[in-house]
């Protein structure tokens, strides 16, 4: 097996090497291809910098009118034809697992379809192709769907004010950290810098708190899964800044003493922030403002639908309660009274003490008109039933899958089904393998050791855009991949995935030894030399 200047194993016509399934190579064909399933090497193997995909004359008398600015050395980027080009991206997108391919079980991710009348607003003109710096009297309609959007979410939360402008979950995460710390700084407060974190809470929530200038101060969990209520209040004081508390938690759970921690953080001189992430369960039915909650950030590409990962950019408006809307970023829309709208661009135009601005322009434009797309086609007994077929979902899986595996809690969950890996003791398969034998059978892995305080955890979220029969057919597969464990089939596990196109990676070398640029052969040569 060759190995090109990146690491990567390289297959040259003729290089048969069937030793290469074991360390993560490719099939043994000729040309690395397997049927429809075509090997692409990278674009700088494919592509040469001497070559151009259009032929065009060398402009005569040019004069250049960049001051001496232009480039002087190679772009360093590769050339290939249109249809070559074509080819290399559409051959990528087909390794790429989707949620339009198959169910996408990934825990704490909501990976819903995307609907397809969403796609459509979202390409109306009006909205596509309006530029940030258009004069207000000429995107009257784009500030009026985000005023729209903001009611919407205002009204589902039942609270004061939204900053739409940040441009995913852990961005809102910021806005609403910074919106607190401006509260507490306004009111004198400034030694208030002491963050309290469930230990379930995902990464984004310390790091935050974090890149906010707080301490994090961790609170565990009690054996329930929910936040431990003797310990968080010991852990009350004069230095306290809030909490950051998802709900349902990552557990898959209802936080059910949600009202007194609000109550008990409010009462200590501190701000509750509550992450949204986990909304798709509860939309429509519980107000997370009746709830005590300051801020809290809704990604519109789970709850609302709008494509992620992979498939776009992600958006994360942030509620604020009372309290904390006058820190409220700008830019805003606002209703100008004339029958217009007007947008609030400056911090000295606007009527609270804003802490900034969190993105150069408004925010995710094609994401707010998908989402209220999504709203509106729902409206709220849809949303809510959305939220109701979510939780029973999920609940459908754990009750179906519990006599094989373990679930890691008592009762019934929310959106997410969590299990633990005490059902795979002494089999020699570990939650790792398990996952990689679901890639074999052509799903997507659960989010897997996440939340950190359940071992080996798989956390499952079917979303309610799945059919009870493509459920069924899911859980049929996990319940033969356990029973399989449990009776031995140890090989299966260690050996998977054979099927995909790379089998395991050494993933920790890919953390601590990441190759991300590419590097000409013959650079790698003479630097050795
Ligand atoms: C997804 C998620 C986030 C972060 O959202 P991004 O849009 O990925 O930045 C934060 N908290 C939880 C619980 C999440 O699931």
């Amino acid at each position: 097996m060759g190995m090109n200047t990146q690491g990567r194993p390289t297959r040259m016509a003729g290089n048969i090497a069937p030793d290469n399934l074991a360390t993560g190579g490719y099939a043994d064909t000729i040309s690395g291809s397997r049927g429809l399933d075509q090997a692409e090497a990278l674009i700088f193997e494919r592509g040469a910098m001497d070559r151009c995909g259009v032929d065009l004359p060398e402009p005569k008398g040019l004069k250049t009118r960049l001051g001496g600015q232009e480039r002087k050395g190679e772009i360093g980027l590769p050339g290939l034809a249109e249809p070559e080009t074509m080819r290399h991206y559409v051959r990528l997108s087909r390794k790429n697992y989707a949620i339009d391919l198959g169910l996408y079980p990934l825990g704490s991710c909501t990976m819903k379809h995307n609907p397809r009348l969403n796609e459509k607003v979202a390409r109306m003109p009006g909205f596509a192709d309006v530029h940030p710096l258009q004069p207000a009297s000429t995107v009257q309609g784009a500030y009026q769907l985000m005023g729209e959007l903001s009611h919407w979410l205002m009204t589902l939360t039942n609270m004061p004010a939204v900053a739409l402008s940040p441009k995913a979950g852990a961005h809102g995460e910021f806005c609403g950290m910074m919106a607190i710390r401006a509260r507490l700084d306004a009111d004198g407060e400034s030694n208030r810098r002491r963050v309290l974190v469930p230990e379930s809470a995902h990464g984004t929530n310390p790091a935050t708190a974090v890149q906010c200038g707080f301490t994090v101060d961790e609170i565990p969990a009690d054996k329930t899964g929910r936040v431990d209520m003797e310990a968080f209040k010991a852990k009350l004081g004069d230095d306290v800044a809030g909490i950051m508390l998802t709900n349902p938690n990552t557990c898959g759970l209802f936080e059910r003493d949600i009202r007194e921690i609000a109550d008990l953080i409010h009462e200590a001189g501190g701000y509750f922030y509550c992450d949204g992430a986990n909304f798709n369960a509860i939309v429509g039915r519980v107000r997370p403002g009746d709830l005590g909650v300051d801020a809290m950030h809704i990604n519109l590409h789970k709850t609302f639908s709008t494509p992620h990962g992979g498939g776009g950019p992600g958006s994360g408006p942030t509620v604020l309660s009372e309290a904390l809307a006058p820190y409220a970023p700008v830019p805003y829309v606002v209703e100008n009274g004339k029958g217009g709208w007007e947008l609030v661009e400056h911090m000295d135009d606007a009527e609270g003490d804003p802490f900034g601005r969190m993105a150069a322009f408004h925010g995710q434009m094609g994401m707010f008109t998908r989402a209220l797309t999504y709203m509106m086609s729902h409206g709220s007994d849809g949303l809510k039933q959305v939220a109701e077929d979510a939780v029973l979902n999920a609940n459908y899986i754990q009750a179906r899958l519990s006599h094989v595996m373990t679930a890691a809690f008592e009762g019934t969950c929310m959106h997410e089904a969590l299990f633990d890996d005490r059902f795979l003791k002494d089999t020699g398969v570990t939650t790792l393998d398990f996952a990689k034998a679901m890639i074999d059978e052509g799903y997507h892995p659960m989010t897997m050791y996440f939340p950190l305080v359940v071992h080996g955890a798989m956390l499952i979220e079917p979303t309610e855009t799945e059919s009870m029969s493509g459920l069924d057919r899911f859980i049929d597969v996990l319940e033969a991949l356990a029973t399989a464990a449990k009776e031995g089939d140890t090989d299966r596990f260690l050996a998977a995935p054979v099927h995909a196109p790379t089998k395991r990676l050494d993933e920790t070398r890919a953390a601590r030894q990441p190759v991300l640029r590419w590097t000409a052969p013959t650079d790698t040569v003479e630097a050795a030399e």
